[in-house]
């Protein structure tokens, strides 16, 4: 008999996972539900729309054949596909949920065999004064998309202030500043741009790349009241200064959004509120699978689950749970966590970035140090090419990793992945890693560690190219000034 599967939610997981599904499985009936009238779009191209670098918003929900991804064309690939619907409860033990059409109203129970969870984030937007004026918002979807550029190309916006420096902070104040020529500010509570992501010194770089480019940096602020003329925003108030504002954008960060998971009794880790996951990204219930920015995932790096919102871990974690609701046993393909890659483009400079900064590996327990050099990005030769800044974070003792029997043992991680036998995924990654690298702060030195077990050169420092071998020369000086200390 052929299987019912119920995807909520239909932007970058629920579409990867509802198609992977449909094409290894002709035969399931596949329904996807979503209350917003667009589905599955590329949020990361909102900034480039935004800017103007991007013309058309069907560009974000386009195949790279130019098809627009609408209901219709999901249904075309055989996934029943309902848009303006909300997912108002989920009934476990009769395996129903209620959906209601937000246009007529009218509810319906829908049964399922599997059910996949793809509900996203919601934005957080701290409670200040005044967020309620007109041209205060987000940009958090094609409309916020839509209204920011419209409101950029009327004229009437001299200066925005954008609240956040994280990355989608960064990106919006870039597409005002750059393509509208809008005197931008940026108002940060953390002391540096791009808090908890890289170091205070590269984050300088990043704010010295943005104010040459017109767009003032103000870090350690609180945002206290925003005011209004008319009931329009005039100017935000911080804890330091007032700055004029005729366009103010919340970037302040996603919350995992699992109202629906907890009021069904799922798991959720304590401390973000995401949904547990095991490594088939199957719930703390079997038949109901989760992914994309509702769920903890493992860091291959600390053990321990963290909430990384990324449309590209979206997608991957969709083609797992898509080839693991059309197999038999729901276990076909694993999904093993991630060390938190990310990359953005600012003005005349990008920024990059994976594993942990040096703060952070320190507060997760790991005697780590760091070094930081300049080199050009191709050979001294080559016509074209710029200097850049590379920091690295290692373990100040990497061979002690060697011994991985106490090293497991050490960071054996603890919570709800740890009790429960099914839900391992934390310990079985933890076991590879110590299996292939060296240095558990270095994702880099781990593959090339693994690659060298695997050809038998045992012994052998860092097998690495010339380029890589002078940056290391440097991070090698730094640890041997650190243990001489
Ligand atoms: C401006 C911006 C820039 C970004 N840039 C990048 C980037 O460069 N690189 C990158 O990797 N990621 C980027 N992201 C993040 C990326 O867009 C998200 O990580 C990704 O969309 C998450 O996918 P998801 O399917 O988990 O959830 P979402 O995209 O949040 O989709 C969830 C959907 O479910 C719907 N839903 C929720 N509850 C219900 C319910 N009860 N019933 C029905 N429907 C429901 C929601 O309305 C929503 O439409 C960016 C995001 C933004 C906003």
């Amino acid at each position: 008999m052929s299987r019912n599967v119920i995807v909520i939610g239909g932007v970058a997981l629920g579409p990867k996972a509802a198609s992977r599904l449909k094409r290894l499985d002709p035969t399931a009936n596949v329904t996807m539900i979503d209350e917003n009238i667009n589905i599955s779009f590329g949020g990361c191209g909102i900034p480039y729309y935004v800017s103007g670098e991007i013309n058309s918003l069907d560009a974000l929900r386009s195949t790279t054949y130019g098809t627009v991804r609408t209901p219709e064309y999901f249904e075309h690939k055989g996934v029943h596909t309902l848009n303006q619907t909300r997912v108002t409860a989920i009934d476990r033990a009769s395996k129903t949920v209620t959906a209601k059409n937000l246009v007529t109203g009218e509810e319906k129970a829908l049964p399922y065999d599997r059910l996949i969870i793809a509900t996203g984030s919601t934005p957080k937007v701290p409670p200040v004064e005044g967020r309620d004026l007109k041209n205060v918002g987000g940009a958090n979807n094609l409309e916020d998309a839509d209204a920011l550029r419209k409101a950029c190309a009327s004229g009437s916006v001299q200066n925005a202030v954008v609240i956040g420096a994280g990355f989608i902070g960064m990106e919006i104040a870039v597409a005002l500043a750059d393509m509208w020529d809008i005197k931008t500010s940026v108002v940060e509570f953390m002391p540096q741009a791009m808090p908890g992501v890289m170091s205070a010194s590269l984050s300088d770089m990043v704010r010295h790349d943005l104010e040459e480019h017109n767009v003032d940096v103000y870090t350690g602020e609180k945002v206290q009241r925003l005011e209004g003329e008319n009931g329009v925003v005039a100017r935000v108030v911080t804890d330091k200064r007032t700055l004029d504002a005729d366009l103010v954008i919340f970037a302040t960060g996603f919350a995992p959004n699992t109202a629906l998971a907890r009021a069904a009794g799922l798991d959720l880790e304590e401390r973000t509120g995401a949904i547990l996951v095991n490594e088939y990204m199957q719930t703390s219930d079997p038949d109901i699978y989760a992914g994309g920015d509702c769920v903890a995932i493992p860091n291959l790096i600390t053990g321990k689950p963290f909430v990384l919102a990324l449309g590209s871990l979206a997608n991957r974690q969709g083609r797992v749970i898509g080839t693991n609701a059309a197999s038999d046993d729901g276990k076909a393909a694993a999904f093993h966590g991630a060390v938190g890659t990310w990359c953005v483009k600012i003005f005349k400079m990008s920024a990059c970035g994976t594993g942990l900064t040096i703060e952070r590996a320190k507060a997760f327990g790991f005697d780590a140090i760091s070094a930081s050099l300049e080199q050009l990005d191709r050979a001294h030769f080559y016509p074209e090419k710029h200097m850049m800044t590379l920091e690295l974070v290692v373990e100040r003792n990497p061979t002690r990793a060697r011994h991985s029997g106490r090293v497991r043992r050490r960071r054996r991680p603890q919570g709800p992945h740890r009790r429960r036998g099914d839900h391992a995924p934390v310990r079985q990654a933890h076991h590879r890693r110590s299996r292939q690298c060296r240095n558990r702060l270095c994702p880099a030195l781990r593959l090339r560690n693994g690659r060298r077990k695997r050809r038998g050169q045992r012994g052998r420092q860092h097998p690495l190219r010339p380029a890589q071998a002078h940056f290391f020369q440097g991070i090698r000086r730094t640890l041997e000034g650190s243990r001489q200390q």
